[in-house]
């Protein structure tokens, strides 16, 4: 039970005040969920916080990272799909435990979720949130007998599903990356701090040096301004959520080595080859569908410029958190530069097609505008299957392919072609150096073995 999250932290050897290196952190991860933020600072031994409802920067006032003081920290942002859009469920989640205080920040969902919270509410564990974090908080908990690293082995070896997480102690910061390295999770350094980030996006934007991602079923633990490397679990394969790649990332991020950008522009090459379109200009769903709307454009030749403008002060409509708000979030969104689609022929480039909704608007938008016709092409396969692992996209019923035909969509759509890039095509533009985790397009997942 939880959300597309963003999260980060930094352990900083001289002290330095760091709430607003955080802070600078969790805006670079906007993208990654716009329902909450927070941030918790250990205060020579005392854990100081605040979370609530919101964006980063509406959250974390000056005056609240002015009181947040001190030498290690860690921050969370959240999408708002599936928990309770309460403060209740933003985090850092602070906890006490006989050997003090922790606060955890988690991206990922934990598929033995209910089974967990069951037995525990059985012993008489009493829960204040919805979130899977509050279940490892507990574990670890549990494990108290341990030193603080053991009890995290420990619980991680209970939980099922994706996760990255960043655990704060009085002395340390630590990171955890699941086996399959499903969540993406990376180590950087600023001057002799260190930093664990989602995306190497935020790391730039701090000026901190990537150092290496964290590997699949690996913790780090930054202690003394020393770094160090523990195995959780045994990695069996990895498999790197897709969607990461095609959707979630920042597309000037780098995750396991790899250049979004670059696998992106990549896919939307293979994009044309696979389904050319006769057309005049080649257009974006922005943002996402940007880069592969380029690669479209110089494999194909055909011009690309920019048909939609997007208000960048609305958040991702397909993380909105209720319908009523996904359809005012469309309308607000977008708008079309008519000057530019106006008699033409426009081949439309977007990354997918989820619910359906957000892409019926565009096209209906680009024909008022007096588009000649809207060729529709998406740079990956019908996503036809739900995730269990993290993104939490609609159950099958309301996924446009999981219950429609190509045609069936292109018709709901309105569009005068419909073209999917292949699964083969899509691998092969991202799949050279990573394997991948690939269940919302073929239906077989990881989590499906012993994860
Ligand atoms: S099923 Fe899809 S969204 Fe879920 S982890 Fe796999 S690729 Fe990512």
């Amino acid at each position: 039970m939880n959300d597309l999250c963003g999260v980060f932290g930094i352990y900083s050897k001289d002290k330095k005040d760091i709430s607003k290196i955080i802070y600078y952190g969790l805006y670079a991860l906007q993208h990654r969920g716009q329902v909450s933020a927070g941030i918790a600072i250990n205060n020579n031994g005392y854990i100081d916080y605040h979370k609530d409802l919101g964006l980063a920067n509406e959250v974390l006032t000056k005056e609240i990272l002015n009181r947040l003081r001190g030498n290690i920290g860690i921050g969370h942002i959240r999408s708002g799909n599936t928990v309770e859009t309460t403060t209740a469920n933003a985090e850092p989640l602070v906890a006490g435990y006989k050997q003090g205080a922790l606060a955890l920040a988690y991206d990922g969902s934990l598929v033995n979720y209910s089974e967990l919270r069951e037995k525990m509410e059985d012993k008489g564990v009493i829960f204040q949130s919805s979130i899977d974090t509050e279940i490892v908080a507990n574990l670890v908990a549990r494990h108290h007998r341990e030193d603080i690293e053991q009890a995290i082995i420990k619980a991680v070896n209970d939980i099922k599903g994706s996760y990255a997480f960043v655990i704060m102690t009085n002395d340390r910061l630590i990171g955890v990356r699941d086996p399959y390295g499903l969540k993406p999770l990376c180590i950087g350094k600023l001057e002799n701090d260190y930093i664990i980030s989602s995306e190497t996006c935020a790391l730039d934007t701090i000026g901190a040096e990537f150092i290496r991602d964290v590997e699949p079923g690996e913790m780090v633990v930054i202690i003394d301004g020393d770094i160090k490397s523990i195995r959780t679990k045994e990695v069996k394969n990895k498999n790197m959520c897709l969607f990461e790649i095609i959707y979630f990332a920042r597309p000037d991020s780098k995750l396991d080595g790899e250049s979004i950008y670059l696998l992106r522009r990549e896919a939307g090459r293979n994009l044309a080859k696979e389904c050319p379109a006769e057309g005049d200009i080649v257009i974006s769903a922005p943002d996402s569908g940007t880069v592969a709307a380029i690669g479209y454009a110089e494999e194909s030749k055909i011009p690309y410029d920019e048909g939609l403008i997007k208000n960048r002060y609305v958040g991702r409509t397909f993380i909105q958190p209720t319908q009523e708000l996904r359809e005012i979030g469309v309308r607000i969104k977008l708008n079309v530069l008519k000057e530019n689609v106006e008699g033409k022929k426009v081949i439309l480039v977007d990354d997918s097609i989820v619910r359906g909704t957000t892409m019926r608007r565009i096209v209906a938008m680009l024909k008022n505008a007096g588009a000649k016709k809207v060729h529709v092409r998406i740079a990956a396969p019908p996503v036809k299957y739900p995730c269990n692992l993290g993104m939490h996209t609609p159950k099958r019923e309301n996924l446009i392919a999981g219950q429609k035909t190509n045609e069936e969509i292109r018709e709901i759509i309105g569009a005068d072609s419909l073209c999917y890039l292949s699964l083969e095509g899509l691998l092969e533009s991202v799949g050279k150096n990573n394997s991948y985790c690939t269940g919302c397009f073929s239906g077989e997942y990881p989590i499906n073995e012993d994860l």
